[in-house]
């Protein structure tokens, strides 16, 4: 797109600038030609003015008898030639016939070949004429042309030049009438009769390059009197042409039939040939192939302002007569001009596209970052946080909720909630497990000291007995210290529940178990191992102090008293007891013993307490 804009610019500006161009070299050449034409335009005036001065005073003059002045101008050499007196360069002071001070004479010199007829009146009248009009003419003109002379074919040159004797540097043997100045003017030269041109010349004596305006001028039958003359100094015209052109651009000056007038690169082959050179004489084919395109383009359109393009040079050429000596100014415009500050102007936009581009880029890569990767990573931050239990999504998205208003602030919005909600659950799973852990945690416990209590009397049971009795086993054996153990047998049970009932069985089994209980530490354990058959278990306690305790609950059960449906009675019991020694390794090792005193106590009439005794 920056690429087909930068194209179209550049073809766009270029054909704008070509038709400006076009525009502006058609009002260049058209100005330049009117600027440097004027002075040869001023030239043909001024021979105008000069040619009707010496038509009107001629009729009058041309019979004068003038012979005595004649003498006094003219100084008549021995060598045939005749010259103006000196007096008429140097300066003197002129005064009419009645004595009028006409101002002084000056600047002129004057130079008439062999075979003059230089007695003829007539001939000395033409001079007279001539040379007056020249001083009245050349002090006012002098300002524009170099000089102001009067030639006539007889061989005649009376020249007014400030500074410059022509006429005393003019060699004896000078043929007038053979000087180009001179023939270009002749009628068989000239049968128009109008002002002409010699060709350019370069002046070694004024350092000038220099062209010359000749206007013939004829009496009413057609004779040729005289011609006047100016000599035009070209070294301004050509630094003009050189120096003052359009940027980039050059100018030259061609004269139709291909003589080369003034071009900048060729100034030292024009000095060289003193202006004798023509465009097929030179080397520089570039040159050439610009006259051919003038011609052609000359020949197609006839007209004299033109422009036309050369191909060779890739150049625009504007040209245009300069008015009098048939010069064609001619500007060289290559087209380079124009392509360039299209193609600079192209290239700036192609430059200011991909900058734009650039900025684009930049400016979108910002947005999707503020907009869409922003708060995708902020998403991923709360997604990872769930991911780790942590639900407290605010501080990772609460600046999306405040900042964005669109869908990504409300997704934050739902997230956040949605988290708040799974907080709120798993706490409220989290207490109902704790809940249910602790339930469960109070059955087992319940279970577990159901499963080791005997239901009836509250005490352990026989599992109780043994798991807790094994530990105290093992920690008296560690420790070496005293246990010793009680097997408690009520005497005769069945006889109380055959008279007085299971009920009554179980109440005396209850009162028994918290007689016992009441007469033992702490520490110490006691359990119903079966029926009407207790357990005692004595930490640090020896044979001899168990027995006195076994005694003592003896004594004690003896003393209860039970009614049941009014009926007293009362019981007695029997007791084995042991104490640990090393052959005992385990609990029941130690409880087998005290179950064998327990059965002795039996046979032995019951009501006592039986010890082991160890050899
Ligand atoms: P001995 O002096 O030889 O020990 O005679 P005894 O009758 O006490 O012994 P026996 O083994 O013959 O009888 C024990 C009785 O204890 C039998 C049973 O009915 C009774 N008994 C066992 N457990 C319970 C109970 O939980 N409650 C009641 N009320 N009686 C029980
Ligand atoms: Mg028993
Ligand atoms: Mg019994």
């Amino acid at each position: 797109m920056i690429t087909v804009s930068a194209l179209f610019s550049y073809y766009h500006i270029e054909e704008l600038l070509q038709q400006q161009t076009l525009d502006k070299l058609q009002n260049y050449i058209t100005e330049r030609t009117a600027k440097e034409s004027a002075i040869f335009k001023l030239a043909e005036d001024n021979h105008l003015v000069f040619s009707h001065a010496f038509l009107e005073a001629w009729s009058e003059r041309k019979s004068s008898r003038t012979s005595s002045r004649f003498d006094q101008l003219f100084i008549r050499d021995e060598n045939g030639t005749t010259r103006l007196s000196n007096k008429a360069f140097t300066g003197y002071e002129r005064h009419s016939a009645s004595g009028d001070y006409l101002g002084q004479s000056k600047w002129i010199s004057g130079f008439i070949g062999r075979g003059a007829p230089i007695d003829s009146a007539e001939f000395q009248n033409r001079l007279l004429l001539s040379y007056d009009l020249v001083d009245a003419f050349g002090l006012s003109w002098s300002n524009r042309f170099a000089n102001t002379y009067v030639s006539m074919p007889e061989g005649v040159n009376i020249v007014y030049w400030p500074e410059l004797n022509w006429a005393e540097g003019a060699s004896a043997d000078l043929d007038i009438p053979k000087e180009e100045w001179v023939y270009i003017a002749n009628k068989e030269n000239n049968p128009t009769r109008e002002s002409v041109w010699t060709g350019l010349y370069y002046d070694q004596t004024a350092d000038e390059w220099m062209v010359s305006c000749e206007t013939p001028v004829d009496d009413a039958n057609g004779q040729h009197l005289i011609n006047i003359g100016h000599d035009i100094l070209l070294n301004n015209v050509f630094q003009r042409v050189f120096n003052d052109h359009l940027k980039g651009a050059h100018n030259f000056i061609i004269r139709a039939d291909g003589r080369l007038i003034a071009h900048p690169a060729h100034i030292d082959e024009l000095t060289s040939r003193r202006g004798l050179l023509s465009v097929d004489e030179l080397s520089n084919e570039e040159v050439i192939s610009q006259f051919e395109s003038m011609q052609k383009a000359l020949k197609q359109h006839g007209d004299t302002t033109t422009i036309t393009f050369d191909e060779k040079t890739e150049s625009f050429l504007a040209f245009k007569n300069i008015d009098g000596p048939e010069w064609i100014f001619v500007t060289v415009y290559p087209k380079t001009l124009l392509t360039s500050p299209a193609l600079d102007t192209a290239l700036f936009i192609f430059m200011l596209g991909l900058v734009s581009l650039f900025v684009e880029l930049i400016m979108l890569y910002l947005v999707l970052v503020q907009k869409i990767l922003t708060p995708m990573t902020k998403f991923e931050g709360a997604s990872k946080l769930i991911q780790q239990g942590d639900y407290n999504l605010h501080p990772a998205l609460d600046s999306l909720t405040e900042l964005r208003h669109d869908e990504v602030g409300s997704l934050a919005e739902t997230m956040i909630s949605m988290a708040d909600c799974i907080n709120d659950h798993e706490i409220d799973l989290e207490n109902q497990i704790n809940q249910r852990t602790q339930q469960l945690e109070e059955a087992k416990q319940l279970a577990e000291k159901q499963a080791r209590t005997d239901p009836l009397t509250n005490l352990g049971n026989r599992r109780a007995f043994f798991e807790l009795g094994s530990l105290e086993f093992d920690t008296a054996r560690t420790n070496k210290q005293p246990l010793s153990i009680i097997m408690v047998d009520l005497d005769r049970f069945k006889f109380i529940n055959d008279n007085y009932g299971h009920a009554a069985g179980d109440k005396v089994l209850k009162e028994c178990a918290a007689a016992i209980v009441a007469l033992l530490r702490p520490s110490d354990l006691c359990a119903r191992l079966g029926g009407e058959e207790f357990g005692v278990l004595l930490p640090r306690t020896n044979l001899d102090g168990a027995e006195c305790i076994a005694e003592r609950i003896r004594k004690k059960l003896k003393t209860l008293r039970f009614v049941e449906d009014g009926k007293h009675f009362q019981l007695t019991a029997s007791f084995g007891v042991a104490e640990v020694i090393d052959i005992h390794t385990h609990l029941e090792t130690i409880i087998k013993d005290a179950d064998i005193a327990l059965y002795q106590a039996k046979e032995a009439g019951r009501d006592r307490v039986v010890k082991c005794e160890y050899v």
